[in-house]
């Protein structure tokens, strides 16, 4: 069996980046930079003040000097005015610099008089001015391929004067769940019957990534069904997300499904708890030659939730084309022992709280609600045993 390291290496070689598309930038958001692009507007674009005050000459400042308010720049078209020895401008935050001026007094630093200009502070020469290109250069990379576009980095390409931005395009997933037992929230149980809950939370789980219109489907338990279905899935989707049905149950038809459409799994089973039926395929879409990605999910909520983090997680975001695909680790010491007796690395769920790591509730993969009370992930290798206050690395979700 695999090891979940070798596992996503294996996933992931297999998956390069979707097409390039070009979208206003407010589509953009969240997702990936196709290409480095270079600032071609300086910020500032121009020597500008950084208060209200008044221009003027560092060297006539002097505490009791007196200066000639000659004019006013306010933000907005530059005036052209010119400060000579002797004089000073009203100036306000973000006007250009008058030629001549060499910074500006704040207007609490001065007492005026009609025209006449009191100085209380001396500045230094270039006090209270904002350069031109002081936080980004003209030719500068401003933003790299693989980054993801956020609100602060739209804000940037709208200062460059640009309305769309070169990014990956988002795949076509779909969440297709399995099982005869499973109906749709929404309709009365009858005995034996339980909720698809694995179908809206994959799809949160795709929404929080950016890819809010995957569809979900169902299938039944019977295999010319699966096979109908995913033969006509694989026409128009990028990757399909399978949950349940790839055990070893007579039930299970997953793998035979795939099989009898001639697409031999690339793996199946890996060594970690929970998640060990996990199943990774491929096939290649007639049509137009694209990649097709099949993930077969385990059926039980947890580790239909773990294994998505562990190997679809990533998958979909280096198809996004993110240069980072790892989830984010945070410091935390344990508040109570913990140890793994099992023979697979066991990702346990729970929550951090003031730096703590604390187990939440039950560690079996059924235990849908535990779950919905964790915030972290922590990894316990086979055999490992930690201690309480030690401190660790857990994945935040
Ligand atoms: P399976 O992997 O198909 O053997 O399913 C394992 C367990 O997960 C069984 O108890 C199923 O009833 C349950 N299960 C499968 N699919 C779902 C789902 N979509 N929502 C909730 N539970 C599920
Ligand atoms: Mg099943």
């Amino acid at each position: 069996m695999l090891t979940e390291v070798e596992a996503l290496e294996r996933v992931l070689a297999a998956v390069s980046p979707g097409p390039v598309e070009h979208l206003p930038l407010l589509a953009a958001l969240g997702r990936y930079a196709a290409s480095d692009l270079t600032a071609s507007v300086p910020i500032p674009g121009f020597d500008n003040s950084m208060m209200d005050g008044y221009a003027l000459l560092a060297a006539d400042s002097r505490a009791g000097s007196k200066l000639q308010i000659i004019g006013e720049q306010p933000a907005g078209p530059d005036h052209q005015l010119h400060c000579a020895p002797g004089q000073a401008i009203r100036i306000f935050t973000g006007a250009p610099m008058p030629a001549g001026a060499d910074a500006v007094i704040m207007q609490e630093d001065v007492d005026r008089v009609g025209n006449t200009l009191l100085c209380r502070e001396p500045v230094e020469p270039g006090e209270n001015i904002r350069r031109l290109g002081a936080d980004l250069c003209r030719g500068q990379i401003m933003l790299r391929r693989g980054q993801p576009l956020t609100p602060g980095r739209l804000g940037l390409l709208a200062s460059q004067g640009s309305v769309e931005v070169a990014v990956h395009a988002s795949p076509r997933v779909t969440v297709l769940s399995t099982g005869d037992e499973l109906i749709q929230p929404g309709t009365p149980l009858a005995p034996g019957q339980i909720y698809n809950s694995n179908g809206i939370m994959l799809q949160g789980l795709l929404t929080q990534l950016g890819i809010s219109k995957a569809e979900a489907r169902h299938c039944s338990d019977d295999l010319t069904a699966t096979v109908e279905l995913l033969r006509e899935l694989i026409l128009t989707q990028d990757i399909i997300l399978l949950s349940g049905g790839v055990s070893v149950g007579d039930h299970d038809q997953i793998k035979p499904a795939l099989l009898q459409l001639g697409i031999q799994p690339d793996l199946w089973r890996v060594k970690v708890k929970p998640g060990k039926p996990f199943l990774f395929a491929q096939t290649t879409r007639q049509a137009d030659g694209r990649p097709v990605f099949i993930f077969g999910l385990p059926g039980n909520p947890v580790s239909s939730f773990i294994t998505f983090q562990l190997f679809v997680r990533p998958t979909l975001l280096r198809w996004m084309g993110a240069s980072e695909t790892t989830a984010i680790p945070v410091s935390v010491r344990l508040m109570a022992d913990l140890s793994n007796e099992g023979d697979r690395p066991h990702y346990l769920r729970g929550e951090i709280q003031n730096g703590f790591f604390r187990v939440q509730g039950m560690q079996q993969s059924h235990a849908l609600f535990a779950l919905s009370q964790a915030n972290a992930l922590l990894r316990l290798a086979e055999g490992e045993k930690r201690h309480a206050g030690d401190w660790a690395t857990a994945l935040w979700l």
